[in-house]
């Protein structure tokens, strides 16, 4: 017989305690000092990571300080200056058009919600969590490749589908844990249940998973 909710939801709860204790300092990894900023670092990570966003923002958040900026910035010279974060063309006109709607429907502040996050040109509900999560203190779910992978090793979802994951977990954990829970996965994603070669010998969880020694 199948795992019901109640017992989904104690390991689910289990796992959150394990993992706080494995990964006491785990964080976005984006660096930003402003909201519309981490706008900008997230629209960037999209198949890139973290740390090559890192190092084109240390140089583009000085050439470019407002949201003014980038709006009115030619689309051209945005995407050489994040060339090598790949994609730079798509990647420059949506944070163009997304600070163009920013500065002219929304006062130059970046909305906080997630209906005006995903009107903006180039954000979709990843990102636009992402930004509720770390500036606006609204419980929200990253589901990102991680998530993803371990979720469903985990037996937590049986989904591929970003949207469906985020649906599915957010009857089992708790919204205080919401945002923590992504951070948390992704540390455990890059350091022990690595794709293709978890250590499943050196996994916190491996009794709370089904999938422990199975890869
Ligand atoms: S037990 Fe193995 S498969 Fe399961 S979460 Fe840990 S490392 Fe990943």
């Amino acid at each position: 017989m199948g795992e019901s909710v109640k017992e989904k939801k104690a390991r689910a709860a289990e796992i959150i305690h394990r993992l706080k204790a494995a990964y006491p300092n785990s964080k976005c990894s984006l660096s930003y000092s402003t909201t519309h900023e981490l706008l900008v670092a997230t629209i960037l990570s999209a198949q890139c990571t973290d740390r090559r966003v890192n190092q084109v923002t240390r140089q583009l958040f000085e050439k470019y300080r407002s949201p003014e900026d980038y709006a009115y910035a030619d689309v051209n010279d945005l995407a050489r200056d994040i060339h090598s974060c790949g994609y730079h063309n798509q990647k420059a006109r949506s944070i163009v058009g997304a600070s163009l709607k920013i500065v002219e429907e929304f006062g130059g502040k970046v909305p906080g919600t997630m209906e005006e996050l995903v009107s903006l040109p180039g954000v979709g509900r990843k990102t636009a969590n992402c930004v509720l999560g770390e500036c606006f203190g609204v419980p929200a779910m990253v589901i990102d490749t991680h998530m993803i992978r371990i979720m469903n090793l985990l037996g937590l979802t049986d989904s591929r589908n970003p949207n469906q994951i985020e649906r599915q977990l957010k009857q089992i954990f708790d919204p205080d844990d919401w945002v923590g829970l992504t951070h948390m996965i992704i540390d455990h994603g890059r350091s022990v249940c690595v794709a293709r070669r978890p250590v499943c010998g050196e996994c916190v969880l491996s009794d709370l998973c089904p999938s422990s020694g199975k890869r």
